[in-house]
């Protein structure tokens, strides 16, 4: 049988199925007489818990990376935080037992995350998750589920991979992952793309289809699973295999070159990143840069507006590891669908046309300028620069620059250093940034194009409703045009224009962008050595030939097969590049 689910992390694993059950965590809650002996309990509990998780947190640094040692790091944050200590107690003090306390404050948690519709909030699901199994584990004396003894040629079927369930890993027995919950941005994927295993999630009921032993094939980069395949799909799965590890080693030549076109021209490759940590991701694969940090992590990890000092560490700490590379940094783009209970936001019907982004920011200088101050005092440690999301008038970016001169002479009469030429720009992600690019071309230092709003703004599609999604789609002409547009723009007017959304890293639509003249390509760390080798494929008048011809097409479903067309002529023409 096939099932089908999200392909999270690409290539091919083929393998006997380890089954992961879930752990017995079931308890009777009893009344609770002694509090006191009650709070002893859950406290050295939490004790356990945190040397077991900082323990994990350190393995995983070492077997993974940094970043997602952060994930279980941050478990300790969420489990100490003041309010949920204070209320635990105080539900124990009624006379819940420690269990029922600690799942009651889970629950809660839980729905708010999950009330807010946000994809990377609804994730911290899967943390508080993590911390009840952990925690009601240790309180129970129950052993938690262990990943790292599976034999050789595993592929591991679970429910949901959590972050500390993956810290023992033994990452060359495991040849992939199947889940039943998950989506490509949760740690799940996360985690299995930064161990380079093949994975696929949300496969409705895998864990009950799939028997323990059984053999297994998962195609990580078309999101299928196969089990009992049959000998004809096992030898062509097996061939597969070996062109997938061959590509993947190629690119390995990739590392170290220039990024430029097949007649030289040189561009910039840089990287989307999210976290401070995530700076190693871009040195490790080879990016040329930062072009786009999102900055909503450090507003969302909290419970109450970051500090400008803590902001500023965060954004000096990305700076400095750069060694003088540019280092784009986006100012909060939040507000809309994505909550933060602090900030106060009021429910809107259509959010994505809302109050957000730099329209609540300018609205509200209490929260931007500690933000702003931060990034110009962050600018004396390396090549930062400023970006404004979701920009659509002319006036929002005078706005933001005036708010910039404010602070500088501030900086100055305080004596502080920063960066006095200082690069401000606009992400060109709305449909009005596609129509007068001309205008806020006047107004910015540099363009950005983030293709997943733009394309979300020009299609008139909501990213996540699945019944328009056949709309939303960077191929259609009409995309096609406003990027035409914005990059024509922030050329005439002499600046640089980059584009920090997935489109950037699209092999069909680079000959493309290379046409139309794009400076600079914003990827995941992931996808820089694979983006270089495409845009080295292509020279400028062949990228501009088959522009003119795609630029006369006039339906999506035209232009998609022309670019598959056209890109699979080149593969061959650039032979084993
Ligand atoms: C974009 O809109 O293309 C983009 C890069 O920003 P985000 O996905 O964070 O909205
Ligand atoms: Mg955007």
């Amino acid at each position: 049988m096939t099932y089908e689910g999200i392909a999270a992390s690409s290539g091919i694993g083929i393998g006997r199925a380890v089954l992961i059950k879930e752990q017995d965590l079931s308890y009777e809650a009893k009344a609770v007489s002694n509090v006191k002996e009650e709070i002893d309990r859950y406290n050295s509990a939490l004790d356990k818990f945190k040397s077991d998780t900082s323990a994990k947190a350190d393995e995983l640094e070492k077997s993974v990376g940094a970043k997602e040692a952060e994930i279980i790091r941050g478990h300790i944050l969420m489990i100490t935080d003041p309010f949920m200590q204070s209320e635990i107690e105080r539900l124990i003090g009624e006379g819940e037992c420690a269990e029922k306390a600690l799942e009651t404050m889970c629950d809660m948690y839980a729905a708010m995350f999950s009330s807010t519709g946000d994809e990377l909030t609804m994730q911290r699901v899967t943390d508080i998750e993590d911390i009840r199994k952990g925690m009601l584990s240790i309180l129970l004396g129950r052993n938690e589920t262990d990943i790292g003894d599976c034999p050789g040629g595993s592929v591991i079927v679970v429910k949901d991979l959590t972050p500390s369930m993956t810290a023992g890993i033994k990452k060359e027995n495991i040849e992939a992952i199947v889940t039943e919950t998950g989506g490509f941005t949760s740690h799940s994927a996360i985690l299995a793309r930064a161990l380079e295993i093949p994975a696929v999630l949300s496969v409705s009921n895998i864990t009950k289809l799939i028997s323990d032993g059984e053999d297994i094939i998962v195609d990580g980069s078309s999101g299928s699973v196969i089990n009992s395949p049959n000998p004809a799909q096992r030898a062509d799965y097996e061939g597969r295999r070996s062109s997938f590890l061959e590509a993947k080693a190629a690119l390995r030549n990739f590392v170290g070159k220039e990024t430029k076109t097949a007649d030289g021209v040189k561009l910039e490759l840089c990287c989307n990143i999210g976290k401070p940590a995530d700076a190693h991701n871009v040195i490790d694969c080879d990016g040329e840069g930062v072009g786009l940090f999102r900055t909503e992590f450090l507003f969302m990890d909290n419970t109450s507006l970051p500090s400008e000092e803590e902001q500023f560490e965060a954004y000096r700490k990305v700076a400095a590891s750069m060694n003088g590379k540019p280092v784009i940094i986006r100012t909060l783009d939040i507000g809309g669908d994505k909550e933060i209970p602090y900030l106060g936001l009021e429910p809107e019907d259509n959010p994505f046309l809302g109050y957000r982004a730099v329209r609540y920011c300018l609205s509200r200088p209490d929260v931007y300028k500690p933000q702003l101050r931060a990034l110009l005092r962050a600018s004396a440690f390396g090549d930062v620069r400023i970006m404004a999301p979701l920009v659509t008038t002319v006036d929002e970016m005078r706005s933001v620059r005036a708010l910039v001169e404010e602070i500088k002479s501030e900086l100055d009469s305080e004596g502080v250093e920063y960066n006095k030429n200082i690069k401000i720009g606009a992400m060109a992600e709305t449909a009005a940034a596609g129509v007068v690019p001309d205008l806020l071309a006047r107004e910015s230092d540099f363009f950005s194009i983030g293709t997943n709003d733009l394309t979300g703004y020009t299609m008139c599609v909501d990213r996540g409703n699945p019944k328009v999604a056949y709309l939303y789609s960077a191929y259609d002409p009409a995309v096609l045009r406003m990027i035409k547009n914005i990059i024509t723009a922030g050329k005439n007017a002499g600046i640089p224009v980059g584009m920090c959304g997935e489109a950037a890293a699209d092999p069909l639509l680079i000959p493309m962008l290379i046409a139309f003249g794009l400076d600079e390509y914003s990827v995941s760390p992931t996808s820089v050595l694979a983006t270089r080798r495409t845009i080295s494929l292509w020279s400028v008048n062949e990228a501009k030939t088959l522009a003119e011809k795609v630029m006369m097409l006039e339906t999506e479903k035209e232009v998609k097969k022309a670019l598959a067309d056209a890109a699979m002529l080149q593969e061959k023409k650039g032979g084993n590049k």
